[in-house]
Formats: C-alpha cells, structure tokens, sequence
C-alpha cells in the first residue's frame, strides 16, 4: 500500500478524502454502502499505529474522525465501525464502516454518487466534530 499512486481513481477504490496523514476511499468492491479504507499516505512506511510518533499519531486519528465524521453525516448509520487489522497488508490503514440494519448494498453508480457527496460534504466543512475548524494547529 506504500506504493499506492495519488490518483483519485485507484482501481479497488475512489477517493473522497485527500488528508496530510491519510487517504480515504469508498471501497468498491464491498458490499456494504459506505464501506471505507483509508490509508496511512505520509512517506515512510508504517505498519501499526505503535509505529507513529505523537505528532503523526495525533494526525492520523484527527483526520481519521473527520472521515469517519462526513461518513456518518452522509449515510446516518447505527454504528460506526473502525478497526485496524493488516493480516493481510502489513501498512497502516483503517476500516471504517457504516453499519445499517441491512446495510444498503452498492453498485459502481452508487460509489460515484456517494463519493461526490462526501467530497461536497468536506468542502463545505459539514463536519460536526471541529477538527476541521481548528485552523493554527501544528500537527
Ligand atoms: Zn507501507
């Protein structure tokens, strides 16, 4: 994942968050609507959270709550899901996944759609949390 280019489009995911710490993507292929990885995307490589110092711990889980934030604005879930596994890819990243009672289902003109509006929700800084309006920081 250290190698995955900056493009918007990137084959298993479309972009809709473009952070300093991370990247989040609408996960494609999976079957529950709103279903997001987002990735640790500073240079070096990091396999767990255990591995940042406090600055890019701080960094990563901020912009982490604003993308979990847009999400549940835009698809009011029951819960909201994050977990952070790497069994498989062994780079930090995270699942975040609204959970519904039926989850919704997706297809390709639903990520589209979906992405959009998420990507208009951040612009126009609907985000309930602050993080966003905390302008001066210097994480
Ligand atoms: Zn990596």
């Amino acid at each position: 994942m250290c190698a995955t280019p900056d493009e918007d489009d990137i084959g298993w995911g479309i972009r809709f968050f473009a952070g300093t710490y991370l990247d989040a993507y609408l996960w494609r292929s999976g079957r529950i609507r709103g279903y997001t990885v987002a990735r640790w995307k500073r240079p070096r490589h990091v396999a767990d959270p255990t591995e940042l110092n406090e600055q890019e711990a701080a960094g990563f889980w901020r912009e982490l709550l604003i993308v979990g934030d847009i999400l549940k604005q835009h698809y009011e879930p029951l819960k909201l899901n994050i977990a952070l596994f790497g069994n498989v890819l062994p780079h930090l990243h995270a699942h975040v996944i609204p959970r519904t009672l039926d989850d919704g289902g997706q297809d390709e003109q639903q990520v589209a759609a979906d992405t959009l509006a998420l990507r208009a929700l951040l612009a126009a800084g609907e985000t309930e949390s602050d993080v966003l309006a905390q302008e001066g920081t210097d994480w």
